[in-house]
């Protein structure tokens, strides 16, 4: 009998909140169409799709695969507010996603494009008899080796390369609670683990998140564009060091995926109630926050005394 398979965006979701993963993954409601998150996923999507095609056409120059990718995505990128208020505004920022293209393609699409290997493939392997995979946008090939790619908008979220070690064993202790980094690192264990199971766990594999709009620069001058520059995240080395720990996470938070805990523990209510709910796009779903929110009307009147 094959393993079962926990994807990474389960994992993601299911370290943020259990109710959280069952809303998003075992009986689907709807989340907010106007939250923040869904907005972030189709960008994300959009992205994705127009920088795959412009990697795979069949034309040479950098300039050339920025137009094609750009032309998938303009007139389609979802915007944070209901309608621009002018034209100008609208002007705006389809200028900027044209400028964040043509960045990527000329500093770094021409060398993904000769390397690349597939597009979209799913990386995985087998860990305490569970199977955990996930979808990267793009195999490349480098001189020593091989580096999975996932594209996104922006890098909110994602661990900074810079900081200290320690991320999971606090995450464990509830020392600190960031689950969304501890998220963005589990798509990239996931992936990574993939690489070495595929080619040999000597292999010199990478994991990079490759985000467009992080470094924006506005000009206000006169006929003046906007300039993006890429912001690259690799975690080989974050891989590594928080090896262990993902492991000791992993044994605890596998089994209850695969055999249906979505409870919140009580440990964690007050951690979850005050880090995520306020960002969650099923808050208008989820009883466990209508609970709580009543509770915490009713005792803001008692502590009134009205
Ligand atoms: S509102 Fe809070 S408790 Fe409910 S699913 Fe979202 S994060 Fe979890």
């Amino acid at each position: 009998m094959s393993d079962p398979v926990i994807t990474a965006d389960e994992l993601a979701s299911y370290v943020v909140c259990p109710t959280q993963y069952e809303f998003e993954h075992v009986r689907p409601i709807s989340p907010r169409t106007d939250h923040s998150d869904v907005t972030f996923d189709r960008r994300r999507e959009l992205l994705a799709d127009g920088l795959l095609a412009g990697l795979t056409a069949d034309v040479g120059s950098p300039a050339a695969r920025a137009r094609i990718a750009t032309e998938r995505i303009v007139g389609q990128w979802p915007t944070t507010v209901d309608s621009y208020v002018n034209d100008e505004q609208q002007q705006f920022d389809s200028e900027l996603l044209e400028a964040a293209i043509s960045n990527y393609f000329e500093r770094f699409g021409a060398e993904h494009a000769e390397g690349l290997v597939e597009t979209n493939p799913v990386l995985g392997s087998s860990f305490d008899g569970i199977r955990y995979e996930t979808e990267v946008d793009a195999l490349v090939e480098t001189e020593s080796g091989h580096r999975a790619i996932r594209f996104l908008p922006n890098l909110y979220g994602v661990h900074p390369a810079w900081k200290d070690e320690g991320l999971v064993e606090a995450y464990l202790s509830r020392s600190e609670f960031y689950p969304r980094q501890i998220g963005h690192l589990l798509r990239a264990w996931t992936a990574l683990r993939g690489l070495l199971s595929a080619h040999g766990m000597d292999a010199d594999v990478e994991f990079t998140y490759v985000s467009l709009f992080d470094d924006v620069r506005i000009s206000y001058g006169a006929g003046s564009d906007p300039t993006a520059s890429v912001t690259m995240r690799h975690f080989q080395e974050l891989f590594e060091s928080e090896r262990g720990e993902i492991r000791t996470l992993l044994r605890d938070m596998g089994p209850k995926i695969i055999d249906g805990e979505y409870a919140i523990p009580d440990a964690d209510r007050s951690l979850i109630a005050d880090n995520c709910c306020e960002f969650c796009p099923y808050q208008d779903a989820c009883p466990a926050y209508i609970r709580s929110d009543v509770a915490f009307g009713d005792r803001a009147v008692q502590e009134d005394g009205n």
